[in-house]
């Protein structure tokens, strides 16, 4: 029990302990319920920023709080679109306030190193509305002493592990615009979930072609493919999925590190030096 990475799985003694002793960094990963094809999971975001979560904090002294497992609405462009039976998206004034409400309590019982982990396109300034606010709510409080990192892991992917990808697509490897249900995402799940894939129903769609703009109310049933998935997926495996995901958890951990671990700069000091 004492080992565990997983707030819900330790004591608030242990928590607090390791807050005053060990400085531990608390994650907040941020997923989405949305549809991934007929072959991935409704909560591929949120378990993926889930387990992103686990395994940085594990390298670096982390506690890793429950995953906000619903996220922001699927945009045709992105995720396909909330027409899919499934896709379940909150409004975004929801989300910014959900946030701001966690990570202030957060901060307010104690945890001074926040990191709030996003594993879904479409949440993003929501998600940076909720770290505003909630910075403003702790001054408010007396509380200045607060750090909130946020982040998207799959922002970045280094051109090594791209020009691996695209040894796959014959044709032209669509891009990371269209990666939704794609060819990582299957592969990430693959190797670290494979009991939640289903290979057997990857979808053979072309890559989507969408136009440069979004419509609403949405005309997303005539540009997203039938299958909900916006790029071919079918040479998705394991081995890719270790290659991001180690990439990943490394970019995060790296992430961490660099805002919370290394020793920081005295500015004030710096200034008043002539
Ligand atoms: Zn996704
Ligand atoms: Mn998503």
């Amino acid at each position: 029990m004492h080992d565990s990475v997983l707030m819900a799985e330790i004591s608030w003694v242990e928590y607090e302990r390791r807050l005053k002793e060990e400085d531990a960094i608390v994650l907040v990963p941020v997923g989405a319920v949305e549809q991934h094809g007929p072959h991935l999971p409704l909560g591929t975001d949120a378990i993926l920023a889930g387990e992103m979560s686990r395994r940085a904090a594990a390298r670096v002294g982390g506690i890793v709080a429950p995953t906000l497992s619903y996220g922001y609405k699927s945009q045709p462009r992105t995720g396909g679109g909330d027409h899919f039976p499934g896709s379940t998206g909150l409004d975004g004034d929801n989300l910014s306030r959900l946030l701001c409400d966690v990570l202030s309590e957060l901060g307010r019982t104690g945890a001074a190193k926040l990191a709030v982990i996003d594993g879904h396109y479409e949440n993003q300034f929501f998600l940076t509305e909720g770290c505003e606010q909630a910075v403003r709510r702790l001054r408010a409080q007396g509380i200045d002493t607060v750090q909130i990192l946020k982040m998207r892991y799959p922002e970045k992917v280094k051109p090594e592990t791209l020009e691996y990808i695209e040894q796959f697509y014959p044709n032209g490897y669509p891009g990371l615009d269209l990666e939704h249900g794609g060819i990582l995402e299957t592969s990430m799940m693959l190797y670290l979930f494979p009991h939640l894939v289903n290979m057997d129903r990857v979808p053979l769609d072309p890559p989507a072609n969408f136009p440069p703009y979004d419509l609403y109310p949405h005309t997303a049933a005539e540009w997203v493919p039938p299958s909900g998935v916006l790029t071919p997926a079918i040479r998705s495996s394991g081995e890719i999925g270790k290659l991001l995901v180690d990439e990943f958890v490394d970019l995060v951990a790296g992430a961490l590190e660099a805002a919370f671990r290394s020793p920081r700069v005295d500015r004030a000091r710096l200034i008043a030096q002539p």
